[in-house]
């Protein structure tokens, strides 16, 4: 699939809707989390691909915090991701063209995504009037303080972004509220959730309490980070 991830000088603001699209993007930037989309060939969503940049903080702390070779097409590539929807790559289309059984698409699904986030196009979702479209700027400033609260968190290690903690990083850096680790837990045992997968949520919960300024990770934070993965 054509990726067209060459840089775009543009602004989020140019893109109408797209909130779901936009949010998933300001929480992989925010903790540096890889991001995969998945569905059907969508002109809006490459074209804010190829605008990721501009929501990252400015060069200075870019900088400081030494991310590596950013500025080459080819991380962008690894970073952001577009993916079919399934084997076929129909589905979620209109006219109910998918062919795929449903273990074809779980099958898919386990051994095709990889990333720390994994996102769905909302089909319905895309031309929502009167939503406020946010600058990239405005984005970035908040990019940038979710990247302090890090810079602060995992001053001395080894650690620049939350994407990159390891297990006993997690055990360390991440306590969940009761509300939220009683959810989890549950989630976890209902769906027979692999530790990999557990500690991946909580990897991206981090950061979406990080963004809301919270040190205990809470419900909602989960919640959201639980729909980033896989619907199956
Ligand atoms: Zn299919």
């Amino acid at each position: 699939m054509e990726l067209g991830l060459t840089k775009n000088i543009g602004d989020f603001s140019n893109i109408c809707g797209y909130e779901r699209e936009k949010r998933v993007m300001e929480v992989a930037a925010s903790g540096m989390h890889p991001l995969v989309f998945c569905g059907l060939p969508d002109d809006n969503i490459h074209t804010l691909m190829s605008m990721f940049y501009t929501i990252l903080p400015d060069n200075k702390i870019q900088n400081s915090l030494s991310i590596p070779d950013l500025e080459d097409g080819l991380e962008y590539e690894t970073f952001l991701d577009y993916k079919k929807p399934c084997p076929c790559g129909n589905l979620g289309g209109d006219s109910n063209s998918c062919t795929c059984s449903l273990e074809e698409v779980k099958a898919f699904y386990k051994n095709y995504i990889k990333g720390d986030l994994i996102f769905f196009p909302n089909f319905k979702d895309k031309e929502k009037e009167g939503v406020l479209n946010e600058s990239s700027q405005t984005l970035r400033s908040r990019i940038e303080k979710c990247w302090e609260i890090q810079a602060s968190r995992f001053h001395g290690t080894e650690i620049k972004f939350n994407a990159q903690m390891g297990i006993e990083d997690i055990k360390k850096y991440c306590v969940l509220d009761d509300e939220g680790k009683s959810f989890l837990n549950k989630k976890r045992d209902r769906c027979k959730m692999s530790g990999a997968e557990y500690y991946t949520i909580i990897r991206i919960a981090r950061t979406i309490s990080d963004m809301e300024g919270v040190d205990l990770i809470n419900l909602c934070s989960v919640v959201e980070a639980l729909g980033y993965r896989s619907r199956w």
